[in-house]
């Protein structure tokens, strides 16, 4: 065991501050990283605040991790001394379930390793990104292409994997019209990674502030929510619709924007349920789904899709002393587009 510096919330909705963790020794198919950088998603809001269902606390969240290998076990293949990698939602699987057998480990029906909030096979508890090292299976690494940098890349490990799965499982491409509700951490990916896979990307968002980003990140059009004519003018447009948004939707609404067919995935997790009439599906054959962040093979497939195509995510590098501060901003829709902990100020 080592001990390192985190940053934790010791209570639930309690602010997080500094404090020291116990890493395991690295065993035989582990591989120690030295976390250069850790992503902010809402999601680590959402669990520090209990918005989910009860809490493991001390919590020290994080799982949009990336850094540098600086020891590996003995059975270690993949990877060696060096090596730029990074560490998502999970970071085990049971390994034997048919979704794992299919390399569907985000849906193992054992429910897998969460990064932090979690078990592990040991029943002790799981701790994230915002610490200055982590001990992890190989096989729930991946590999961070040389072309992108360590801070863009960390929040490609969530905010990138959850857009880019279900744009490519619902084929977001050539000749689809493509919404993206929401233009924080997982929207703003969504719209790059729609756009780079060739779709016509439009961006719902609650009010044109961020217009003149989301066109220079590829979106080709851009409309406010808040206007009512929005929901008019958009009627009956769009293949795919992909909502980002963490609070409760209307969702009735933005299916009488789908064609015939289409289809509206979900991948925000409010912490509150939702109703819906059922007649907004029936009329039009249409889908509502969800999807949940993508499995360790698709993760590296996205991340040698993102450097292919020259992109990371858009950052703000904070220092941990801001983790508090920031976590304020994501939850006012103030964030540009994702917040990412430089761990050496922890
Ligand atoms: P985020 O950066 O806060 O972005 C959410 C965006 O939703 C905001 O920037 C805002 O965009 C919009 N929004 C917020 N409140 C709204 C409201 N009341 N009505 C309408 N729009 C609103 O959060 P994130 O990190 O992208 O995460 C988004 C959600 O996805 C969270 O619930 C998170 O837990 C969940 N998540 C799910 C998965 C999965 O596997 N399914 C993975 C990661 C995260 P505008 O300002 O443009 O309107
Ligand atoms: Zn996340």
């Amino acid at each position: 065991m080592t001990t390192v510096p985190a940053y934790a919330a010791p209570a639930a909705k309690a602010p997080l501050e500094r404090t020291t963790i116990e890493r395991r020794a690295v065993g035989e198919h582990d591989v120690l990283i030295e976390i250069k950088f850790a992503g902010i998603c809402h999601s680590d809001i959402h669990q520090v605040r209990e918005g989910w269902g009860q809490a493991i606390f001390p919590m020290v969240p994080g799982h949009e991790i990336a850094g540098i290998v600086t020891e590996a076990g003995p059975g270690v293949t993949r990877y060696a001394v060096g090596d730029r990698v990074g560490v998502g939602c999970f970071v085990d699987s049971c390994r034997a379930c048919e979704y794992c057998e299919q390399g569907l480990e985000q849906y193992c029906l054992k429910g897998g390793t969460a990064t932090y909030n979690g078990l592990d096979k040991n029943g002790e508890p799981t701790y994230g990104g915002y610490s200055t090292h982590l001990v992890v299976d190989e096989n729930y690494a991946v590999r961070i292409p040389d072309g992108l940098s360590l801070d863009e890349a960390a929040p490609l490990l969530c905010a990138g994997i959850t857009t880019y799965s279900p744009l490519r499982h619902w084929n977001a491409g050539p000749g689809k019209k493509v919404a993206v509700v929401g233009m924080g951490g997982l929207g703003h990916m969504g719209v790059k990674i729609a756009h780079a896979l060739g779709a016509e990307v439009t961006v719902l968002s609650q009010s044109l502030r961020k217009k003149d980003d989301g066109l220079k990140l590829g979106a080709d059009h851009y409309y406010a929510t808040n206007a009512p004519a929005t929901f008019q003018d958009l009627a009956g447009t769009f293949d795919l619709i992909l909502s980002t948004v963490s609070a409760p939707l209307d969702f009735g609404a933005y299916l009488s924007l789908l064609k015939t067919d289409g289809a509206l995935v979900n991948v925000g997790a409010p912490e509150e349920p939702v109703s819906l009439n059922l007649f907004s599906l029936i009329g039009g054959r249409k889908t509502l789904a969800g999807s949940m962040i993508g499995s360790i093979a698709e993760t590296q497939e996205m991340l040698d899709f993102c450097a292919t195509h020259g992109f990371g995510a858009e950052i703000e590098v904070i220092r941990a002393d801001q983790i508090n501060e920031a976590y304020e901003r994501v939850l006012n829709s103030d964030v540009r587009y994702r917040f990412v902990i430089d761990t050496s100020t922890i």
